[in-house]
């Protein structure tokens, strides 16, 4: 039998206990108004005295960063805006002042390689049936209470088992594997901002795509800069209320409403995730406000996916959210006019296949990462010839 990490099993004996038993002892949990307690805002600290005394091998100067007096440093990469004092690590862990040097402390470094169906970023309307070179630093800006994979974003480079693959080496494995795209995914790429860019750059010279799979909690400075070679995004809009982001994330939601304007107005390809958190992001009325945001803001185009949610980290004792209360929310933001809204970790329903918004046609069937059915000729309804927005196939 395949070898199967102790995190892996408890996430799919829960999905299947939830799925196949309805039941079970979490359908007791339904309809119960979840006790949300701890503190009001768990945003980062920056961790005093705890950068190594040298920069190592894989340490690399700061892109957008200030010097202060006094030998301070100001990281300009996302909306921490850290101040660090010589010997100071970052509150994302993975950046340091080391004698009033700003350092990435991961580039080149990276802890997690996989090539990945592009429908797993979650991309949907992104060159279809296509491979991803899949790459991951430690370190994240946010404390995610629900983090998936908080054994790498909330660590330390030295805290982990990691690879040397600078910039070069990671444009010869992607295209060796048959990737037509890079991700840079499963931390938070802002955090290692130096290597994805420039890894970025070389992979736009040599025909490769470049994906950001991010919480968009980033400056628009940076972010302006890496649209230059960004081809397509994965955005996680967490909630639409900024309590829910301090409370759940340790972050804001203004800055994050302000990325996917800039995305927008750069005219890059971008999908906006939303994990459905009971007791958290599960209410109605704030999710109708975000629909109504989108709409007005960037249009019916942007894909929306709702993510049901899986007990994890910090929040183990949640139960998974009601399948039900995934399409009521998939209704209410089709009703209210985004025109492609899928749902995540739902196998079987009709929410992984996309539909023709003109003629209601099925377009693309999805099984999992499967795709059995595809009805788009170009960037057209085979049906009705109604353009589908997305970046397809030729
Ligand atoms: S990228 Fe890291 S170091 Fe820079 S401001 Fe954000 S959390 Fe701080």
């Amino acid at each position: 039998m395949k070898n199967i990490s102790r995190r892996n099993f408890i996430f799919y004996i829960t999905a299947l206990l939830s799925s196949a038993l309805p039941c079970n002892a979490f359908a007791l949990l339904k309809g119960k108004n979840y006790e949300i307690s701890g503190p009001d805002d768990i945003r980062g600290k920056v961790f005093k005295g705890d950068a190594p005394e040298k920069p190592w091998k894989w340490a690399h100067e700061g892109y957008f960063y200030k010097k202060l007096e006094g030998g301070k440093v100001v990281c300009g990469i996302c909306p921490n805006r850290c101040t660090l004092s010589s010997g100071d690590r970052s509150v994302c862990r993975s950046r340091v002042n080391i004698n009033g040097i700003l350092y990435s402390l991961t580039y080149g470094n990276p802890c997690a390689l996989n090539v990945d169906p592009i429908e797993k970023k979650p991309l949907f309307h992104f060159k279809p049936r296509s491979k991803a070179f899949s790459l991951a630093t430690t370190g994240c800006n946010f404390r995610c209470l629900n983090c998936q994979n908080w054994e790498i974003s909330q660590v330390k480079p030295t805290e982990v088992r990691h690879h040397e693959l600078f910039p070069p080496g990671v444009i010869k494995a992607a295209i060796q594997s048959g990737s037509k795209s890079i991700a840079y995914t499963y931390s938070e790429p802002t955090t290692f901002f130096e290597y994805m860019i420039d890894t970025s750059r070389l992979a736009k010279e040599n025909g490769l795509y470049n994906l950001w799979i991010s919480n968009g909690y980033i400056n628009k400075k940076p972010l302006l800069e890496f649209c230059k070679v960004l081809d397509g995004a994965n955005v996680n809009l967490k909630s639409f209320s900024d309590a829910i982001y301090r409370k759940l994330n340790g972050g804001r939601l203004q800055p994050v409403l302000n990325t996917f304007k800039t995305l927008h107005e750069q005219k890059i390809h971008f999908e906006i995730t939303n994990l459905v958190v009971p007791g958290y992001t599960d209410d109605p009325d704030i999710v109708k406000k975000m629909c109504v945001w989108i709409l007005k803001n960037l249009g019916p185009d942007h894909p929306l996916h709702f993510l049901r949610f899986f007990p994890r980290y910090k929040l183990d004792r949640l139960p998974p959210t009601p399948v039900s209360t995934l399409t009521r929310f998939r209704e209410l933001a089709m009703q209210t006019g985004i025109r492609y809204v899928y749902l995540g970790n739902v196998p079987g329903h009709e929410g992984n296949n996309t539909f023709c918004h003109n003629c209601k046609n099925l377009l693309i069937e999805r099984q999992g990462y499967y795709i059995p059915t595809y009805n788009l000729i170009g960037n057209q309804c085979k049906f009705c010839k109604t353009v589908i927005p997305g970046v397809w196939q030729k």
